[in-house]
């Protein structure tokens, strides 16, 4: 009898620690509701694997983004930067895309080829995203690059425009590069967030050159670790505006600038962007007067994860 209990109670225990586990997988799938007209699709844009110079197999990524309830990532590898060859020595460039594909399976999430374009500044770190075949985007001259890309039917934008490492002073500031680049088309976004930093400037720069805004993770080593989801933070994404949940729907949403970036629990876009994610996120669900007074007693629900 007592054998029974016990093995009772263990197996109460582990049905709870499994509800619990699944709570938490729940809890953690990042939750925003669609807008008129739009889905909004969770994607994170800019994220490395030991391919480059991150830390992880890509299967690891498809997992981590399952982990978020993420609709789309690209396994951006840099181009121009190898750090790991010798113990992984890999001749395509398609490789990581490849491997994340297959991962990902026939699964809900999209992997979108790209590759991070890796040069000293100007131009800096570009990725370009949406392109056929990464190997013949290792050219010498970076315009040539931005050239094949945009051959391609590849979307590119500026990285971390911001980073200290190329910019000192941490300020984004267009250089003449930039301006050729998007006078020619060349490029059509720009990181306003990326990793654990936000940049006002490149925000600016964004709205007055009418470039897509983009946050992304750009994460080399564990999500979970950088930025503290265990202890309830999250990863940048950008939720893309998409007519429909697929790649061209992704790619339609981008060049036509309908993004907001999710960074720190804050939201950062345009206008008429980030207004209907917000009128779609809050419901007034109950409002009362507060006996026989002019207070008024608001309950507001938020089916967003933004707080
Ligand atoms: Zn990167």
């Amino acid at each position: 009898m007592r054998k029974l209990l016990l093995s009772i109670t263990l197996t109460l225990l582990a049905l709870t620690y499994i509800s619990a586990q699944n709570r938490q997988e729940r809890e953690r799938r990042i939750r925003f509701p669609n807008v008129p007209g739009y889905l909004t699709l969770k994607c994170d844009l800019h994220i490395h694997t030991v391919f480059s110079d991150g830390a992880v197999w890509p299967d690891i990524r498809v997992q981590e983004a399952q982990r978020d309830g993420l609709d789309a990532i690209s396994l951006t590898e840099h181009l121009e930067y190898q750090p790991h060859k010798d113990d992984i020595p890999h001749a395509d460039r398609n490789r990581s895309y490849e491997i994340a594909k297959k991962a990902a399976g026939d699964t809900a999430l999209m992997i979108i080829r790209g590759s991070e374009i890796t040069r000293d500044m100007p131009p800096g770190h570009n990725n370009a995203i949406f392109i056929e075949d990464a190997n013949p985007l290792l050219q010498d001259d970076a315009l040539d690059v931005f050239r094949e890309a945009k051959r391609q039917g590849g979307f590119s934008y500026w990285n971390h425009p911001n980073w200290t490492a190329q910019k000192p002073d941490g300020m984004a500031e267009l250089t003449d590069m930039h301006r050729q680049l998007i006078r020619e088309g060349l490029l059509q976004g720009i990181e306003v967030v990326n990793e654990l930093t936000y940049s006002d400037e490149a925000l600016q720069i964004a709205l007055d050159n009418n470039l897509t805004i983009l946050a992304t993770s750009d994460v080399h080593g564990l999500v979970d670790w950088l930025f503290e989801v265990p202890e309830g933070g999250h990863r940048p994404i950008t939720l893309v505006f998409a007519e429909e949940r697929s790649e061209a729907g992704i790619e339609a949403g981008l060049r036509a600038g309908r993004t907001v970036a999710w960074f720190n629990n804050t939201l950062i876009g345009k206008e008429e962007n980030v207004m209907p994610l917000i009128e779609a996120s809050l419901k007034v669900t109950e409002s009362s007067y507060l006996g026989d007074t002019d207070v008024l007693t608001v309950m507001i629900e938020n089916a967003s994860d933004a707080a």
